[in-house]
């Protein structure tokens, strides 16, 4: 490969490899006012998107930024709505219990001790309400804005649910437009060079496209990073079974919803869950489950079921796998997406994590040959270390089920399908409620801090750390009290004598305020993007029932 680095190749035009695109023409071309790099994508016109990944995290936001995208355009263009939370039923018991792990919640400073405070209580309120009004909000189904665009009293931090199709298309029309070059072809063969490099890829119709990085955002395939480098799949499947899923989509006409919510639902289901994603214009919904546990026939029939009323839709199965590469990025080839890992999608990481690759992409730019082999150490211990997060986060889902009505359900809760790491975070906080200072290592006692094996300049050899990157003590608690972590235990301990579970007053006001301030989610919506207006006569009968 030539020195220095000009030429940016990506093979792949799903939300990855769109994200990627855009987001490094924004980063390092100013959004195309100083070209100093030509950014390439090849897409293939026969291999499809995976085209699911339709609810985001925050993170979102910086990214929309960078590639200046207006937020109103994007959302028309993307048939978007907000996302405040993710809404957890039948977790626990399979008994219809529910709980909130919303994006924003009140943490007073270094010493927050609202968890253990809420745990000594009656617990008569859900703790969630105790540190956020966020849940409340959502519930009532109000949108993350005011109407004005005027802040609400503490800003709510919000994501959004978008059609991910549309996603890929409107980042490749907005990065085509300022300056990223779009070919339309299937990439068959590498050339590389004597040291193992990738000098080039060549394309079914005979031409061949050079370059001096190459990103590979082919999906679970990972065409260059696996197929060509040949890096090793690390698997997660002994903590996290599910592996495929059945989706399908609920048309508002066919299966009016009474309101649009400005969450995600995740029902727990007899081998998996079900997501349930709403957009302007209909419901995206897809039971992910493990096929160890059920059929896929009766997976699409737990999926109609949910629905109810003898819902009939067309749905397809996705296989997929979690893990992910040993290391994304060797020589000049960088996976992002889903070629480089997946964990499940659980809570929405799938598209954070190639935003996250092309971010610290951008932050980790390698000007020249000479610099890959740092970058790359340094981008693989952090990625690595980000995927090791989700999957003791999403692991901790699972693990605390109490729920015993099927096989699934009583083996995610055995002891070898926790991650280690997970096993010494919750022994400590039987002990203390999680704080800040958790995440300032994780020198945990009982984990295994074993060096990994093995010589790899590219590969950071210590075992990873949870820097909180994503997922903070806060994200932690809304899932340990949401399953009643250590209940029984303190309910015991603190006897019947115990006070009432505490709301602030903060919290309180930003409760009441919220019906003043917020409008409805579909109000907003309708007003600033223009949404369809309910069919005549549906909107108020169902609207005040849920007020109601
Ligand atoms: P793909 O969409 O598979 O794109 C691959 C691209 O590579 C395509 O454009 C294809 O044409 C191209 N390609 C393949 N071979 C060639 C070739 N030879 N030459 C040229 N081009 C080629 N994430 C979230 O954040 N939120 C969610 O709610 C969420 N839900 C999910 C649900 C499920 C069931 C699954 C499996 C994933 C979910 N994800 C979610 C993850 C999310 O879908 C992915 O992270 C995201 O779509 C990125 O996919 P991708 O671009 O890596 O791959």
């Amino acid at each position: 490969m030539k020195s220095s680095v000009k030429k940016i190749v990506i093979v792949g035009g799903g939300t990855a490899g769109w994200i990627t695109a855009s987001y490094l023409n924004g980063a390092l071309n100013d959004r195309g006012n100083k070209p100093e790099f030509l950014i390439t994508l090849i897409e293939s016109p026969d291999v499809p998107r995976i085209s699911v990944g339709e609810a985001t995290v925050p993170s979102i936001h910086h990214v929309l930024e960078v590639v200046g995208v207006n937020e109103i355009d994007f959302m028309k263009a993307t048939d978007a709505t907000f996302k405040q939370s993710i809404k957890y039923v039948d977790w626990l018991y399979g008994e219809g219990e529910a709980y909130h792990h919303p994006f924003s919640r009140f943490t007073p400073g270094p010493i927050d001790r609202s968890g253990s405070r809420w745990m000594a209580s009656l617990r008569d309120i859900p703790f969630m309400e105790t540190v956020s009004a966020q849940a409340v909000i959502a519930d009532i189904v109000r949108a993350p804005k005011t109407m004005d665009g005027r802040p609400f009293q503490t800003p709510l931090k919000y994501a959004y649910h978008f059609d991910a199709q549309l996603f890929a298309d409107y980042l490749q029309e907005f990065s085509v437009g300022r300056g990223v070059e779009h070919i339309l072809a299937n990439v068959t063969t590498p050339n590389m060079s004597d040291d193992g490099y990738i000098e080039s890829v060549n394309l079914e119709d005979g031409r061949s496209i050079e370059g001096e990085l190459f990103i590979d955002c082919t999906g679970f395939k990972g065409l260059l990073i696996s197929e060509t480098m040949g890096v090793p799949w690390e698997d997660f499947s002994q903590w996290l079974f599910c592996n495929r899923a059945v989706v399908t989509q609920f048309e508002y006409e066919d299966h009016f919803p009474g309101i649009i919510r400005p969450y995600t639902t995740a029902t727990a289901q007899s081998a998996g869950w079900i997501w349930d994603t709403p957009t302007q214009t209909r419901r995206a919904t897809g039971y992910v489950y493990a096929s160890d546990f059920i059929s896929d026939e009766k997976a699409e029939e737990e999926l109609l079921a949910y629905q109810g009323n003898g819902a009939k839709s067309a749905t397809r199965v996705i296989h997929f796998r979690t893990g992910q590469r040993q290391k994304v990025w060797t020589k000049n080839c960088i996976a992002i997406g889903l070629a480089g890992g997946f964990i499940e999608p659980l809570e929405s990481t799938g598209i954070y994590l190639s935003e996250l690759g092309a971010v610290l992409l951008a932050e980790h730019f390698p000007h020249d040959k000479a610099a890959l082999q740092a970058m790359a150490f340094r981008y693989n211990r952090i990625m690595s270390n980000r995927y090791y997060e989700v999957l003791d986060f999403i692991n901790l889902h699972y693990c605390l089920t109490r729920r015993q009505d099927t096989e699934f359900w009583k083996v995610v809760q055995q002891p070898e399908h926790i991650t280690d790491r997970l096993k010494a975070k919750l022994e400590l906080w039987r002990q203390k409620s999680p704080s800040l200072s958790d995440f300032d290592d994780q020198s945990f006692a009982g984990f295994d801090y074993a060096m990994r094996p093995g010589n790899d300049p590219e590969i950071d050899p210590r075992p990873p750390t949870d820097a909180a990157g994503l997922w903070n003590h806060a994200s932690y608690e809304s899932i340990l009290f949401g399953m009643d972590f250590r209940g029984p235990e303190f309910a015991e301990n603190f006897g019947a004598d115990r006070p009432n579970s505490r709301v602030p007053q903060f919290v309180i006001n930003a409760v009441r305020a919220a019906p003043k301030l917020l409008p409805p989610h579909h109000v907003w919506l309708h007003k600033h993007l223009g949404m369809n207006a309910w069919p005549k006569g549906t909107i108020p009968e169902a609207w005040l029932k849920h007020q109601a």
